[in-house]
């Protein structure tokens, strides 16, 4: 079993979808992760959350093989982000987002899971995410995933950060406003040449680019007669990316390329269901089964 740390942030959502408010709403980016890293390898999440945080919600991590040791309860309430979707769930707004507990987040990696084989920097600060690798052993693989408020703020930190990790995750208008690049594939170069081996181009409901080597690989996303809830989506996508990679111990180019599909099958249950619900309620055959679905959709 190769382990999976994951580090980013844990949050109740409060999420307006199709004229319906739905609150208290288990969220964050190491959350989505975690569940769906877990679906294929043991996970070591570390993260805050507040003395609101539920016993419900920890049940929930630790009944799906994620160990809780870096898990620090923190004095106040956890992080909170509310935000609205279009009618057609293309976009969306960020109505509020109050950090509470997060805001002196300092992520301190348990003796017990600094040689974890494989690692994923969930979207954070990315001086946090430096801080990460400074407190860990060498791992074999490091992903890291961010947000286009850490490209407007830390710009300089990112591109540091991209220079100590094997793959980064973002989606296509951040690739093209961190590297100043209109063309996905010139976006793409300008990224690999600040370090990462791997990149990876989410382009939400059209699916996903891998660039590595002199490779391109181009998945499309499930297409789904039901799409209920967006959020952590990419979370889901980039954890199942990497639960499939650590199961598999395997980081050759055609694994990467079955990794993506991994993820993106997960990421397909997750839009299918508010929050986490779907996520949590797929089982291993429906995973299977949609794998197979994928398998359809892309042979010709
Ligand atoms: P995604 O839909 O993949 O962008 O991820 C959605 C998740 O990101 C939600 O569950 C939010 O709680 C979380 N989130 C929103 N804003 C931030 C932020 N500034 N830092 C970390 N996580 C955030």
């Amino acid at each position: 079993m190769r382990p999976i740390l994951i580090v980013g942030s844990i949050a109740f959502d409060t999420l307006h979808l199709g004229g319906k408010c739905h609150s208290k709403v288990l969220g964050g980016s190491a959350t989505y992760a975690s569940i769906a890293a877990a679906h294929f390898s043991p996970v070591q999440l570390v993260g805050v959350v507040g003395q609101d945080f539920p016993d419900s919600a920890t049940k929930l991590l630790r009944d799906r093989s994620v160990d809780l040791a870096g898990l620090e309860i923190a004095h106040g309430e956890t992080f909170h982000w509310e935000g609205r979707y279009s009618e057609d769930l293309s976009s969306r707004e960020t109505l509020r987002t109050d950090l509470n507990v997060f805001a002196d987040f300092k992520p301190k990696i348990p003796k017990a899971f600094r040689a974890a084989p494989y690692v994923m920097l969930g979207n954070i600060d990315p001086v946090l995410q430096i801080e990460v690798l400074e407190q860990i052993e060498k791992p074999a693989f490091v992903l890291a995933d961010t947000m286009n408020l850490w490209i407007d703020i830390r710009h300089a930190e990112l591109q540091k950060l991209c220079g100590r990790i094997d793959m980064l995750v973002l989606n296509d208008e951040e690739a093209r406003q961190l590297t100043d690049q209109k063309n996905l594939v010139l976006a793409a170069k300008a990224l690999r040449a600040l370090g990462p081996k791997q990149v990876c181009i989410k382009k939400g409901e059209h699916g996903a680019l891998l660039f590595q080597g002199d490779e391109v690989f181009a998945l499309p996303a499930l297409p789904l007669s039901k799409v209920v809830d967006p959020t952590g989506a990419g979370d889901t996508f980039a954890g199942g990316l990497i639960g499939y990679l650590a199961r598999s111990g395997d980081l050759s180019s055609p694994n990467l390329r079955r990794a993506l599909v991994h993820g993106s099958a997960l990421a397909s249950f997750c839009v299918e269901g508010v929050g986490t619900e779907r996520l949590t309620s797929a089982s291993p055959s429906d995973v299977h089964a949609r794998l197979e679905t994928f398998r359809q959709l892309t042979s010709f």
